[in-house]
């Protein structure tokens, strides 16, 4: 397939190498410099998307998405598919998915969990959200990328279910922090709190898989000095997404909001830009009430 790929940053140059591995013809375009390896550099994102069957866009966000978009729906050809695999607001997914399908374009939003190993490792999981046509078109190359795709519904679907998952692992993952800081202030050894819990009705990912306590549970970034991951900046812009659109939604989300405000307070307020999501434990450990 000719495949054309906008976006090779931390994750789209994994991804567009793996597509390039699996035989695929794969010609990219990143507005800064960049080698790819297995994927021909165009001069532009029009050239990148001109005759492609399918175009995957892996960008920052809903702004730059709409931007690229304008730049490659007239040049894609009738009946290709636009696949967008950042992670953007509801609305923006929307937006640009009526704009291609306008042009007589197909349209898929397909956040992936996963991180950087996931997409090094074609080890991605898509959410999903298009028609299905769309998604019986693109369904090959989910599988080159991940190892599972989940078409949830109509266009923008997808990023719904990004942000409600998120939100769940950005809650989580403040409050298995904060249990470990008052088990310390208890006195209850870290390792007797992980086999209770990781057994117990407290069990969570954050906690079994992913366990912000160093030395304790599976490896995970906090045994790596809290080296992401998944970096703190990356749920915040993950639960602010959340917010904005359970704002738009009208949609009661305490928890969410008390997440992202915590998460704003740690990365721009205090010293958890660059660091692991995890790394709440330790702030939360030097911390008292007040
Ligand atoms: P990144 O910043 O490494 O990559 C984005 C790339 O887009 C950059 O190389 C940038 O130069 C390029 N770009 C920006 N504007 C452009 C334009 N107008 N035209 C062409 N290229 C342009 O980010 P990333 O970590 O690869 O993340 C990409 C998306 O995936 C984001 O939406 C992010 O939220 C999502 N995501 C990231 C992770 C992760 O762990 N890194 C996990 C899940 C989802």
């Amino acid at each position: 397939m000719k495949i054309g790929f906008i976006g090779l940053g931390n994750m789209g140059g994994p991804m567009a190498t793996n597509l390039a591995k699996a035989g695929h013809e794969v010609t990219g375009f990143d507005m800064v410099d960049v080698a790819v390896e297995g994927v021909t550099i165009a001069k532009s994102a029009e050239e990148a998307a001109a005759g492609a069957e399918v175009v995957i866009t892996m960008l920052p966000n809903g702004q730059i998405l709409r931007t690229v978009a304008d730049q490659i729906v007239p040049a894609m050809a009738s009946g290709s598919v636009l696949l967008d695999c950042s992670t953007v607001d509801v609305d923006s997914a929307r937006a640009v998915a009526d704009q291609a399908m306008a042009a007589g374009l197909l349209a898929l939003d397909a956040p992936v969990s996963g991180g950087i190993g996931g997409a090094q490792g074609g080890t991605l999981t898509f959410m999903v959200g298009g028609s299905e046509d769309a998604f019986a078109k693109a369904k090959p190359l989910f599988d080159i990328m991940g190892q599972k795709a989940v078409h949830c519904g109509p266009s923008g679907n997808g990023q719904a279910a990004k942000i409600c998952n998120n939100m769940i692992l950005g809650v989580t993952m403040i409050a298995t922090c904060e249990a470990f800081a008052l088990a310390d202030k208890l006195g209850l050894d870290r390792q007797a709190m992980f086999d209770v819990v990781s057994t117990s009705s407290g069990y969570s990912w954050t906690m079994n898989a992913y366990c912000p306590a160093p030395g304790v549970g599976p490896q995970s970034p906090a045994d790596n000095g809290y080296k992401p991951g998944f970096a703190a900046d990356l749920m915040l812009k993950d639960l602010r997404l959340s917010q904005q659109a359970a704002e738009a939604a009208d949609a009661d989300t305490p928890m969410g909001q008390a997440a992202a405000a915590l998460y704003a307070q740690f990365v721009e307020g205090e010293d958890g830009a660059g660091k692991d999501f995890s790394a709440m434990l330790p702030r939360f450990e030097k911390r008292g009430r007040g």
